[in-house]
């Protein structure tokens, strides 16, 4: 069956508004559609694909596990699941882990974990989570109020209780506000969706230091940053900073849904047996493919060249958009790149993403008016290269139907 586009306004919930075209397959950063045009694809699935499209090593990891086991629930223990456990706890520097499908459900864990630990060790009345203004937590109706875009939240009925929003970056308000009621304060060290901003190093210091003055606990969510994404495993190395639980997902799987929350033994000891559950969570297939993520891109070669990479394309992207007048600033860390549009070009950010669509690019927006580059984390400089090339031509059809 050939499908087109406006088959998905007949079969599908209206909640995404996908681009012109129906994906057929993809192999490495090249995306074909079903006309048989090719895309560069500087996107990875929203920073999922550390790998890029269909990795070779995977496809026989998949192969060879699904001949083993793909499912067997969380009755039972099995090789894949600790297997991942065994990996991914040293490389982040954890004692323990729970495995999710997806990244609000691995928030969704973290935030209920910090509830019922605030509630063992000090009472009911310590339940104040602290969050962000502009910061994403995922879609589960706990992660979507926790997290500071109201336009997720408002509309679905009356919504848990006790979650402040605060300014980002913002210590004197965090000052001001917290409190020996707060349980938990949940930040990313770098805001993807909320528009690529970089948590400030004195900022996390201070999180981290008033967290432990109010027995607060401190969670990084790192489901977009993590996993190599900012050019080290975890982006919170970066900052010399460790929270007191960390989520990931995205990239862990490689394309496969898996996340995971990972703590202390200490912390973890207050999901006692029957407080939480996942049916898929950890599933050997999953697992399986994640500690090839781990094995891959935990390698500081790797890593090295991650940061390489992220800041050839931040710098000539910058030289680039500055020479088009187009971008002012470029921030963002490792190969989670933000472009802050020049005041007259933000209103036609979508514009931008729609035309170098059409000159087979493939980009993301953050906020409303940032263009967001995620690609591959094994992207070859040469790709880097083409893209910057393309972005050119965009940028100057772009000026010339102003
Ligand atoms: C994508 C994202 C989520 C949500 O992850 P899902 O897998 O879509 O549930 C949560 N937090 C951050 C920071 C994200 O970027």
């Amino acid at each position: 069956m050939t499908f087109k586009r406006e088959d998905f306004n007949d079969l599908m919930f209206p909640t995404y508004v996908p681009m012109d075209m129906v994906i057929r397959s993809a192999h490495g950063v090249d995306v074909k559609d079903n006309e048989g045009r090719h895309y560069l694809d500087l996107t990875a699935g929203i920073a999922v694909l550390c790998l890029g499209h269909t990795p070779k090593g995977v496809q026989k990891i998949i192969a060879k596990q699904s001949r083993k086991l793909l499912h067997c629930s969380n009755i039972f223990a099995n090789e894949s699941t600790l297997g991942l456990a065994s990996k991914l706890l040293p490389r982040a520097g954890f004692e323990r882990v729970f495995f999710v499908n997806s990244g609000t459900e691995a928030n969704e864990a973290a935030l209920k974990l910090a509830r019922r630990v605030a509630f063992d060790d000090h009472g009911e009345q310590k339940n104040e989570i602290i969050a962000f203004n502009h910061s994403f937590h995922g879609r589960t109706f706990f992660s979507v109020c926790v997290a500071g875009q109201d336009q997720y939240s408002d509309g679905f009925g009356p919504k848990p209780g006790a979650i402040t929003h605060l300014a980002y970056n913002d210590i004197e308000a965090l000052k001001q506000h917290i409190s020996d009621k707060t349980c938990a304060v949940i930040l990313e060290p770098v805001q993807g969706e909320g528009g690529i901003i970089p948590a400030d190093p004195d900022f996390i210091e201070a999180v981290r230091a008033l967290c432990d003055e109010h027995k607060a606990l401190l969670i990084f969510d790192e489901v977009q940053t993590g996993i190599g994404r900012c050019g080290t495993f975890l982006c919170c190395e970066q900052y010399g900073v460790k929270p007191d639980i960390v989520t990931v997902a995205k990239g862990l799987g490689a394309g496969l849904p898996i996340g995971a929350v990972m703590t202390s033994a200490r912390v973890a000891a207050h999901f006692s047996p029957g407080t939480h559950g996942s049916t898929f969570g950890g599933n050997p297939l999953a697992c399986a493919v994640a500690q090839h993520v781990v094995d891959k891109v935990g390698n500081e070669a790797f890593l090295a060249k991650v940061r390489e990479k992220g800041a050839f394309f931040a710098s000539e992207l910058l030289k680039l958009g500055k020479e088009h007048g187009i971008i002012t600033s470029v921030r963002g860390r490792g190969l989670l790149i933000g472009a802050e549009l020049a005041d007259e070009f933000k209103p036609r950010a979508a514009e931008i993403q729609k035309l170098c669509f059409k000159h087979g690019l493939l980009i993301l927006l953050a906020g409303h008016d940032v263009l967001r580059f995620a690609p591959a984390l094994n992207i070859s400089m040469r790709k880097l290269a083409l893209g910057l090339e393309i972005l050119d031509e965009v940028f100057c059809e772009l000026k010339a139907t102003s």
